[in-house]
């Protein structure tokens, strides 16, 4: 069973399509949280971005670069929040990577990527040199 999004890019289901290419597309999103609210996709349906082969990453990559300018144009927006909602836990909905172009303006009432997290840890200077250490050893 593929996801809603693979069926819009087959066409089985109808979008507002705004750009597309060989690897990506990108469409408007149906409950849009602005005006011009944007989602990029990688055409193959990968469900995280770790799942997305390095070279559709960079299309990928191209295609968001591409069009925040022209969402933000297009709807005179200020600014954009751009983001993933990287598995279910982080409230991903659709399991099929896609990127959210969420246009801003002065004033909208929005808050930042930061507002995402609920209770926030402390963290001493001991935590942070072994979390640093830890992330670091694999990357
Ligand atoms: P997620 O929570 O998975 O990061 O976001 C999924 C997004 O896909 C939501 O913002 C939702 O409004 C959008 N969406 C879900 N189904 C459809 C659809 O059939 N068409 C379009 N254009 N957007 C959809």
């Amino acid at each position: 069973m593929s996801t809603v999004f693979s069926q819009i890019v087959a066409g089985e289901i109808p979008a507002r399509v705004v750009y597309e290419d060989e690897t990506t597309f990108a469409f408007l999103d149906a409950n849009p949280l602005a005006p011009g609210h944007t989602l990029v996709i990688p055409k193959v349906e990968y469900e995280r971005l770790n799942d997305v082969p390095e070279s559709e990453a960079a299309d990928l990559y191209a295609t968001i670069h591409r069009l925040i300018p022209a969402v933000e144009d297009a709807v005179g927006a200020d600014a954009t929040t751009v983001a993933f909602n990287n598995g279910e836990e982080a409230g991903q909905e659709v399991p099929h990577v896609h990127c959210h172009i969420v246009p801003r303006f002065a004033g909208d009432g929005g808050g930042p990527i930061h507002a995402i997290a609920g209770e926030t840890p402390t963290l001493d200077d001991a935590d942070l040199d072994e979390i640093a250490e830890e992330i670091g050893s694999r990357a």
